[in-house]
């Protein structure tokens, strides 16, 4: 039988001379103070037991990975029709503006800045920013089973005062009519659901119900249809890593999101789900170390959507 402690343990000592590589990101300030060498890994099974090994227990920012959730709250709440356009790998980086302009304002795909502000602008409607950001958190807690998930209030603010990318995006969709409230309201839910902060251990939990047909394992409650987490699965293979998102599907095999915080949520379905976290960052943007270590585990598990 599977030890997937003794898996996981093996995989963290392997990877212990490599720890420390990559670059964390600084291009928000706040992000930049995390100590790259941090590196930690849980994996919540179906049955909803978690193992852990390294720095799981400490939060980190969720970043880009909270697009999942914050795309899964608005699938809830506007249906399929959000899957019309926007589905499609962007093989651009995650703030990238140039496909916008060839493209009328529609960005391509949920996973990339462009149409995760757009979900955002989708959540706000019908609520003032502090309710849509509080929708989001509540989620968040949900699906991780952890009232303690929080917002870290500088980080929120650090990307406020620095996103200026991201201020243009949403600025230049606007000017098509593809963002429907003033851009520093759509954009303030935006900062704040990247702000979000878990540990491995939460997002692991939190991930779990994708790799289980869209139920919580723990709880038994059903939180999207299985249709949809298989939609939300094939979303995270095809866009979940930027343009970087091919190379993770040839070298893990299961469908990822990252985040710039160095953290990946992985889904192994009908197994269970993994996350990692090590603050230093490949070229597109994805951590590199995380990568590994899926990579390995993948390997010596023998899970892929791919086949045995
Ligand atoms: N908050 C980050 C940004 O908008 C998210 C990027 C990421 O995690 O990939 O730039």
């Amino acid at each position: 039988m599977l030890d997937l402690q003794q898996l996981i343990n093996g995989v963290y000592d392997d990877l212990q001379s490599s720890v420390g590589q990559g670059r964390v990101a600084d291009y928000i300030p706040e992000l930049a103070k995390v100590d790259p060498r941090k590196f930690g890994i849980a994996v919540t099974t179906l049955d909803g037991e978690t193992v852990s090994v390294g720095d799981a227990d400490e939060s980190f920012s969720i970043q880009s990975i909270s697009k999942v959730f914050a795309l899964t709250l608005a699938l809830g709440k506007i249906g399929d029709g959000l899957w019309r356009v926007g589905r499609e790998p962007s093989g651009t980086a995650f703030n990238s503006i140039i496909q916008l302009e060839q493209e009328q304002g529609l960005p391509r795909n949920p996973f990339i800045n462009a149409r995760a502000i757009v979900v955002a602008d989708i959540l706000l409607a019908g609520h003032k920013p502090r309710e849509a950001i509080g929708e989001i958190l509540r989620f968040s807690r949900f699906v991780a089973n952890d009232e303690t998930v929080s917002i870290d209030p500088d980080v929120a603010r650090s990307e406020q005062a620095t996103g200026f990318r991201n201020v243009a995006l949403a600025n230049y969709m606007r000017s098509f009519g593809n963002i429907k409230h003033p851009t520093e309201l759509t954009l303030g839910v935006y900062f704040h659901q990247c702000a979000i902060e878990m540990s491995c251990r939460q997002l692991s939990h939190a991930g779990v119900f994708l790799a289980n047909g869209g139920r919580d394992p723990h709880t038994l409650q059903s939180i999207v249809s299985h249709e949809r987490a298989r939609r939300i699965n094939a979303l995270m293979l095809t866009c979940g890593h930027y343009d970087g998102s091919g190379d993770f599907a040839f070298r893990v095999g299961l469908p990822g999101k990252s985040g710039v915080g160095g953290g990946i949520m992985a889904i192994a379905p009908g197994r269970a789900s993994i996350a990692v976290w090590s603050p230093g960052l490949n070229a597109q943007g994805n951590s590199m170390l995380g990568t590994r270590a899926l990579e390995l585990i993948a390997q010596r598990t023998g899970w892929s959507v791919f086949g045995p």
